[in-house]
Parts: C-alpha cells; structure tokens; sequence
C-alpha cells in the first residue's frame, strides 16, 4: 500500500484495550484520510444525543494519505468529537509536525474511548503503544508538561499532542496543542479528552510514507513550491504573518471592536502584523514541510510583562482578547492575553467571545458586580480580562460560569433572552473576530452554514473574496463569476459557498494547510489530486475528489439534522442582520451603513446543496447520490417531525 499507513489505533481508557483496526482499499476510496475518517467515526459510533463527557464518546485525530510527504504543508491533524460546547458535531484543525510523525509511527487515525481512571498519557513508539501514568503531568501548562515527558522517554525529537488546565478542567472550550504552541482551537474537543483523563499522546516515528511514483511526486512538488516562491499571499503571510489582516480589516470594517458593536478603531494598527515584526517578533516558524511558514514566535521586550515568551499569535488568536474586548492602546496586553489563553489551553476565539460578551451585558445593565464578584467589566479593562482568563482556565469565581460559554452563562445567570442577541454565536459557539458586513457576504454565508457550529473562517474559507483580487482571473476560472471577489456582494456567493466548503472539506481530509490552496492560491484541486495520486498510485479524478468533499458535508450536516438542527439554526447573530455597521473615527472605512443580506443568499445556497428549503435536510436524492443511503435511511422520520409544533419552540442553540 502507497501514502495510507492502511491501519487505525484505538485506544480504550477504560479497559486498557488498545487495538489496530485494517482500513479497507473501498473505505479510503471513500473518505481518503483525516476529516472524513473523524466524520464517520463520529456519525457511526457517537449518538446524537450522547452527553460529549459520556465516557463511550470518541475523540477521533486523523491525518491524511499525505500526511508526512514533500508535497506543502502536510503536517495537519484534524481532531473531532461530538463538542460540549454546541452539543453537536465538532471538529477542529492544528498545524504542527505531531500529524507526520504519528503517520511514520505507523497510523492514519487515531480513536480514543472510555474514561481512565487517573490521568494518563499515551505512548506511541512506532507499533509499541502504551497508557502511562500522568499524574504528575496533571495540572502543568503545555510548555511545561511537553520537556517533562521527552526527558521522561529519553527523546528530544518525539512530537507531543497535549491539553492544558483548561481541558483537565473541562471548560468547554478548550483546546489541543501539539508541539506545544500549534492549536487545534474550536469546538471544545480538550474538555473532552480531559473528561477521559487523557494529558497527551506522545509519539516516535521511525517509518516512512511509500511513495507510488517518487519521481512524479518531486516533479509535482518542485513545481508548486516555485509557485509559492511569487505568491502574494505567502510573501504577506511569512513576512508578517496573519496579523497582516489587522490593517486590511480596520479599512473594510470588519476589525470587531467592542463585540462587532463597531469594525474599526483609530488605533488599531498598534497591533497590526508589521508593528508587531518591529516590536516583539522574536522568529518566524513554520510546521512540517510548509513553503509559508506563517508562525510568530514573540517576545515582549518591555513594561509589566517584559519577558513573558509564547508561540504566536495569529489574527485569530489575538483578536478577541483584544479589540474585541476593547483593549488596543498598548499591543503589549494583548500579546499578554494571547500568551495566557495559549498557556491555559483555551480556545482563544471562545475566550474572547465569552468575556465581551459579559462585557456587553455589563455596559447594557444585564448584570452587575454582583454578578461578577466584583470586577468592573468595562471595554478596555485589560486587567479584567487578565483575570477572567485565568479564573475561567481555573474555572474559579465569575469565571467558573464564563467557562460553559456564552450562551450557557447567559442561561445560569438567569438573564433575559435580549442577553442572546450580545454573546453572537451561531448554534452555541461564537463567531471568529471577522465581522460579515465588511469581510464579506460570502463569508457571512459560511457563518450560518458551517458544520460545526457558529463556524469560522477555517470552514468554508471564502478567500475568494479576500484575497481573490490578487489573482486575476481566478474566480472567473473556479466560479465562472469575476464579480464574486468583491466582498460586499452577494454575486456568486452562494455557489462560492458550496464550492469552498466541499474544497476545504478535501484538503482536511489530506490533512494539508489550508493557507496552500485558499489564502495563497499556490495550490488548486487538480494540483492536490495530482500528488495525491502520485503519492497513492490510484486515480482519483477530480470530480471524484470534490464529491467526496460534498459527502463529508452532507454528513456532517445531517449530525446536526439528527439533533434537529435546520434551517431555523441556519443565520448568523442577528447584530450583523439588523445593525447598520456605524462609523468609529476611521475616514477610511468602507462599508459604513452594511448589513449582511443572508436572506438573499440562502434559497440559492440550499437549491446548490439539493437541501429541502423548508427543513435543511439533504435531500434523499443528494445522499442517495453520494453513496449514503444508510445516512438517508436516518434521517426520514425527523423530516416531517422537525416540522412539528413542538420542535418549532426549540432554542435556536444547543447544549
Ligand atoms: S501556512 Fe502557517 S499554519 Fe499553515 S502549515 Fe504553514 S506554518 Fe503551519
């Protein structure tokens, strides 16, 4: 066999049993690697209505046919859970070298069951595998934990998977890390593995990936990583990383400031990514064989937190603990906040979605210092972001409360119903620091249609519309529509839509870095299906490769379907529909007066899918067509129930 390792581990907590299951030549034909391995995993052996902390729950990390081969960027790993933070389908990406390491030790998935009965790790040393004890592991920071561990095996070199406090404590949305800085950040998947007193997953390599045709393959990848050498966006995301969107996203407005309550700010190149280079920029990094390198590694060099050191961070990562929670005037607290959510092991996104919301109840009267034991949450307020931080990673005080999300805290702080128009999630999980109304329409779309949640800017990646404009010609090419890569348009969005989230679904499934084929457009689909058949000696064609996207979609969609999840859960917060984006002392902002035109998209978007308009469903036909007719046979008898009177009064979140 050629790019697969052709085998999956299982490790059971419970029982101690570890197990290593053959995948089958028609089952990789079917889902080729990492996401649509994970998806079914999670479809076939986690029901929908199991509590994500139920011991018989599944953490899944996949890793692709390509994984740990020349080809860009392929040290990807995707984990996923059924997530506790939405109660739904939940899946989340991490760059790093943990994912071609776990492939030389001689596997293309991983599935962890059960519940340990004292916090363990697992010790993968090619086919030697092995639950240890981690009890003096527990409650230690990745950066901590990670040096302890290597002594421990004797191996510097080894790639480490870790949760930190925040998933020992199971705050719902904490996160992994491999190689101590690379997050895998969404959905809420390190409480999980903490729940089953897991610390980490260590692994040593010493295989290899067999390459079908070796001479092929470099001949493919020369060429592509010539491409990179001229691509704008890799020379914008290696020179300065991905916080070269603060500036962009201040003049589009769509820069979050105050909870998306405004997209711009005066100040908001103090943190953009060519002052961080001048400031704090200690080196550039980038994970296994990546032509980008888009990683920050920052030091800061003066004031309270002179010294303080982290992996980091991205746009992303930065973000909502910052200008989303009004701080910019000194970068230095933000690069301090970002340090702290990667040190505790939390999901930044969700950190910060989760204080400012709190901090917009405050300002609107919702809740008190009553309520928050005393701190005074006011925009700005860095040292009560510091100590929310810390008290929800310790899930101690007002935090303790934070740490079940933002809409959970709304319910447990008794709040009135308006208090769900501030926390902006979709489906229980809050939206990344990108505002629809200045980012794009296309995206905004992608918001309310993304299968894990209120969904991000790591789903469907519309690029398209970002960054379309520096490769003409592109969208004409792929969406037969030139018009489509203005943001503030709805023309072509809705096919936009559907094509990039079947494309993101593929490259998941590689386990390739996004960054390769969306951001920069170094790397199209006949590309990714050249080396992917030079690495497996098949012949996937490239109708093939995007249906297989398409069913990976539909299937996790109809996860959600099974929670009767549907079009009611299809939108975004209402915010982004009913506000008028408003000035906020730029001249040069450009999409004062927007708001998101969703409705104008969906009819489209579901006519694409071949979904039912009414409920959201797939349609019998579509998945019959994708070759899941077990998936259609499940679904039938909600149709006509999700109708139902009863199920019409359902919140619009789940948990
Ligand atoms: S582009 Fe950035 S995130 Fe992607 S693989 Fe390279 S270094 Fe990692």
């Amino acid at each position: 066999m050629y790019g697969w390792a052709g085998q999956r581990l299982r490790v059971d907590l419970t029982t101690g049993e570890i197990t290593k299951e053959p995948l089958s030549y028609e089952y990789r034909r079917k889902w080729i690697g990492g996401r649509g391995f994970n998806s079914d995993v999670i479809y076939n052996e986690v029901p929908a209505d199991m509590d994500p902390f139920d011991p018989r729950t599944r953490v899944c990390f996949g890793m692709g046919p390509v994984s740990g081969t020349a080809a860009p960027s392929t040290g990807r790993v995707t984990v996923t859970c059924k997530s506790p933070l939405t109660g739904g389908f939940g899946d989340s990406n991490m760059g790093g070298h943990w994912g071609a390491e776990v492939k030389y030790a001689g596997y293309d998935q991983i599935i962890v069951q059960g519940r340990a009965k004292h916090p363990v790790y697992i010790w993968i040393d090619d086919d030697k595998v092995e639950i240890r004890d981690a009890r003096h592991l527990w409650g230690k920071f990745a950066r901590e934990a990670d040096p302890m561990i290597k002594q421990e095996l004797g191996d510097e070199d080894i790639h480490i998977m870790m949760i930190g406090p925040a998933g020992e404590n199971m705050v719902r949305f904490a996160c992994t890390f491999n190689d101590v800085w690379r997050a895998a950040g969404r959905t809420g998947h390190g409480a999980v593995i903490g729940s089953k007193n897991l610390k980490a997953i260590a692994t040593r390599g010493s295989g290899t990936v067999k390459i079908a045709d070796p001479k092929k393959m470099m001949e493919v990848c020369n060429r592509l990583r010539q491409a990179f050498k001229t691509d704008p966006m890799k020379i914008g995301l290696n020179t300065i990383g991905s916080l070269c969107l603060i500036n962009v996203a201040n003049r589009d407005g769509w820069f979050p400031w105050n909870n998306f309550q405004f997209g711009s700010h005066p100040l908001a190149s103090n943190m953009s990514g060519e002052v961080h280079a001048e400031t704090v920029l200690k080196h550039r990094e980038g994970c296994y064989a990546c032509p980008i390198a888009c990683g920050r590694f920052t030091e800061i060099r003066d004031g309270k937190y002179a010294g303080e050191n982290f992996g980091g961070p991205e746009y992303e990562h930065a973000v909502p603990t910052g200008p989303r929670c009004g701080i910019i005037e000194d970068a230095n607290d933000i690069w301090h906040n970002a340090r702290l959510t990667n040190d505790y092991g939390l999901d930044a996104i969700e950190c910060g979605g989760v204080i400012s919301s709190a901090m917009e109840w405050f300002q609107r009267g919702l809740i008190t210092t009553k309520d928050t034991g005393g701190l005074e949450l006011t925009w700005g307020n860095a040292e009560v972001v510091d100590t929310l931080i810390n008290q929800i990673g310790q899930r101690k005080g007002f935090g303790n409360i934070l740490a079940e999300g933002a809409d959970r805290a709304a319910d447990k702080l008794g709040l009135p119903k308006e208090a769900h128009y501030y926390t902006i999630t979709t489906r229980g999980m809050t939206l990344p620091g990108d505002d629809p109304r200045g980012l794009g329409f296309g995206y905004g779309l992608s918001f309310a249609m993304g299968t894990r949640g209120g969904c991000d800017h790591l789903r469907s990646l519309c690029c398209l519309e970002l960054s379309g404009a520096l490769y003409p010609g592109l969208n004409t090419k792929l969406l037969g529509d030139e018009s489509a890569n203005k943001p503030v348009t709805t023309n072509g969005k809705p096919y936009m839509v559907y094509y990039e989230e079947n494309q993101k679904a593929t490259t998941d499934c590689l386990q390739v870095c996004c960054f390769t084929t969306h951001w920069s457009y170094a790397v199209l689909t006949p590309d990714q299906v050249e080396y992917l058949n030079a690495v497996t000696g098949l012949d996937f064609t490239e109708e093939e490769f995007q249906e297989i996207g398409e069913r990976i979609v539909n299937l996790e969609r109809a996860y959600w379907n099974r929670l009767m999840s549907g079009v009611r859960e299809d939108t975004v917060p209402e915010r982004f529909l009913k506000e008028p984006m408003p000035p906020n002392g730029v001249d040069y902002q450009t999409n004062i007066g927007a708001t998101l035109p969703l409705n104008e998209m969906l009819p489209k978007y579901y006519q694409y899918r071949d979904w039912d308009s009414k409920t959201g469903f797939p349609s019998e036909r579509k998945l019959k067509q994708l070759g899941l007719d077990y998936v259609a046979k499940d679904l039938a008898p909600l149709r006509s129930k999700y109708l139902s009177d009863a199920e019409k009064k359902k919140v619009k979140y789940y948990y």
